[in-house]
């Protein structure tokens, strides 16, 4: 099992590699934490794991499954959020999920369903969750992603494993934020103007650097701000909200296994294949 991306939480990352190697994944996990723990990004390298074709560790991160998974376009993970930001999981929406989970996957041997928020839906959406974790088809699996695990149905809980998630430590970090800061002005103003060897170059020189996912993360935010501030500025707008979603997209990316080499080839490519 490969979890190398996920800081800190070293039990959990054993815990779930024994299993693997042993009985398999289970079907359910409850992935609880703060919010900057590292919740979707293990929710979305277990359901990688889950769907990889790769060989030897997973996920390999490298397999079309797996690339899938990072782009967000597997047909076979879906990811249920709240009808509108910050609303919970409705009733509706499970039930959905199970008539859809009664569909045969279409590419591999499961099926991987990510619930956002899971511990504020209300009961009766947390009974029907209830029906599906106890009933399901054995191809389906259920990543249920919660602030605090306490929120959820003791009935819920039982049926699920649950992986508790803490934040991993950042030392030094004012001068990691300057850092941060200037590192994605750099991009931002290559993404802005250069040429596609200035941009390769600019970004290959930000981004071909080692660090953890979470720092990776930070970094991709930051240059994604950067440029809508420009854009808002009177920047280049159509050129800067290319480079916006883009970034973002790198930023799913970011979850997995890739090098920042291939960050910054993807980049340059999605950049001047839209111009
Ligand atoms: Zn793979």
């Amino acid at each position: 099992m490969n979890l190398s991306t996920l800081a800190g939480n070293e039990k959990i990352k054993d815990q779930l590699a024994r299993q693997e190697r042993g009985r398999g994944l289970s079907h359910a996990y409850i992935i609880s934490g703060p919010p900057g723990s590292g919740r979707h990004a293990l929710a979305r390298q277990l359901a990688a794991a889950m769907l990889c074709t790769g060989t030897g560790e997973r996920p390999c991160g490298r397999c079309v499954p797996c690339q899938k998974v990072m782009k967000g376009i597997h047909p076979d993970l879906s990811v249920t959020a709240g009808p509108e930001e910050g609303k919970p999981i409705t009733v509706d929406q499970v039930r959905a999920l199970r008539a859809d989970a009664y569909i045969r996957p279409n590419e591999g041997e499961r099926k991987v369903c990510i619930l956002e928020g899971a511990d504020r839906m209300n009961a009766p959406a947390q009974n029907a969750m209830l029906k599906l974790l106890e009933e399901g088809p054995p191809y389906a699996a259920f990543l249920l992603i919660a602030g605090n695990a306490g929120g959820l149905l003791q009935t819920v809980r039982s049926r699920c494993e649950e992986l508790a998630l803490t934040p991993a430590e950042v030392p030094e970090a004012g001068e990691a934020d300057q850092q941060r800061q200037a590192l994605a002005g750099k991009l931002a103003a290559a993404l802005e103007r250069a040429g596609e060897l200035e941009l390769l170059e600019a970004a290959a020189s930000v981004l071909d650097v080692k660090r953890s996912r979470e720092e990776l993360s930070a970094l991709l935010d930051e240059v994604a701000d950067q440029l809508t501030a420009r854009a808002a500025a009177g920047g280049d707008r159509r050129r800067l909200l290319r480079a916006v979603k883009l970034v973002k997209e790198l930023r799913r990316a970011a979850g997995l296994n890739v090098s920042g080499s291939q960050l910054s080839g993807w980049l340059c490519a999605g950049m001047f294949e839209a111009l």
